[in-house]
């Protein structure tokens, strides 16, 4: 049986905490297949403790690629040097972020390699009879939920969505092997050229980067009413999320959808305000750290899976929570004065 692998993201000097949730999931499905966890890292004065810690959350061995001509992402490049290890040491399943390097990278790779690739899996297991790669995530705009197998080829590649699963825990006394690979000139040759790197500073608040979340429902009744759940997470510095009933009514857009169809998230606060937590609801925001759920049914589903439960009219409970924080805030700001 082959290696489980997961690509580390390695960029502009820093290591993608993202990696670590690929760890966990790789970590689950090597033990199932009684084999080792790698993860491959490669890029440019990539430091020793960024490799350790990769061991510390679960990796047994990490290939390490570490050359100047890899300082920028350069898909064709990558692509190679990744293309160079598969070939060498022929993993059973190779998994990567559904993020942009993710995306961009994997897709390249499958096609070199002639081999299946998942995009954007939500769920991830081991077929017991087979050991075969369990690949499961949304169809058919999100109305099915898919499990896909690659049969004949290895590896066996997916893209996992980020924040669906909890990054893997360090154990600072884990030990592993690391692995230093050099190649040849001819494998950083590239047709396309790094000219330069652009930040988009105008980019909206990213909900999936956020570390605190006020999310509404259909409970808020009208699209009117959201501007208390806009107020409340402005005041608490967070983005706002929606349930897709919301965008459904078009009281929201899209990009703000949690859940099954929408995206996936792991804030350090989740509030869910007249959401009822329906299964394909919680499936994007159950990772969250801390859950507070307002909602006048005591008996929403949404009770189960909270840290802090309010039961009331979110009418009432809203705008009171929302004096307080202000108040809250004065009384900060004139201490500090
Ligand atoms: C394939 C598929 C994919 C889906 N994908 C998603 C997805 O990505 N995301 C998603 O969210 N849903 C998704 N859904 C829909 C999901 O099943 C639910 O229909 C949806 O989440 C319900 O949204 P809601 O909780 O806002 O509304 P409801 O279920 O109607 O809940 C409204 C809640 O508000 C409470 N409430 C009402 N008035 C008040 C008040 N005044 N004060 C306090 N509480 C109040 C009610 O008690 C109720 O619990 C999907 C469904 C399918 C079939």
């Amino acid at each position: 049986m082959g290696e489980v692998w997961t690509l580390a993201e390695f960029r502009h000097g820093k290591l993608n905490p993202i990696s670590f949730e690929l760890l966990n999931r790789g970590k689950s499905l090597a033990q199932k297949l009684d084999t080792s966890l790698a993860s491959i890292i490669i890029g440019y004065d990539i430091k020793k403790e960024d490799i350790d810690e990769l061991i510390e959350r679960g990796a047994d061995k990490v290939y390490v690629v570490d050359d100047k001509r890899l300082e920028n992402f350069i898909v064709e490049t990558y692509a190679k040097v990744i293309l160079k290890l598969l070939d060498e040491y022929n993993p059973d399943i190779f998994i990567a972020a559904a993020t942009t390097t993710g995306r961009t990278l994997m897709p390249y790779i499958a096609v070199k390699k002639q081999t299946g690739l998942t995009a954007d899996c939500t769920v991830l297991d081991i077929e017991e009879e087979t050991g075969n790669l369990l690949q499961t995530r949304p169809a058919i705009g999100g109305n099915i939920l898919a499990t896909i197998k690659t049969l004949n080829t290895r590896p066996q590649m997916a893209t996992v969505r980020p924040h669906s699963t909890k990054p893997a825990l360090p154990d600072r006394n884990r030990v592993g092997e690391v692995i230093y690979k050099q190649f040849s000139d001819d494998v950083f040759s590239s047709k396309t050229k790094y000219i330069r790197f652009i930040k988009n500073e105008s980019q909206q608040v990213n909900i999936q980067d956020a570390k605190i979340i006020v999310a509404g429902g259909r409970g808020l009744g009208k699209a009117e009413n959201f501007k208390l759940i806009d107020e409340l997470a402005e005041l608490l510095g967070g983005a706002v999320g929606v349930s897709r009933d919301v965008v459904d009514r078009g009281w929201k857009t899209y990009p703000h959808q949690i859940g099954l169809s929408g995206k996936t998230v792991s804030p350090a606060l989740y509030i869910a305000v007249g959401i009822s937590g329906a299964i394909q609801h919680i499936a994007g925001m159950q990772t969250s750290e801390n859950i507070i759920a307002i909602n006048k049914d005591p008996d929403a589903q949404i009770f189960k899976i909270a840290n802090l439960g309010i039961v009331g009219d979110l009418n009432e409970i809203l705008p009171l929570l929302i004096e307080r924080i202000k108040d809250y805030k004065k009384k900060e700001a004139n201490l500090n004065v």
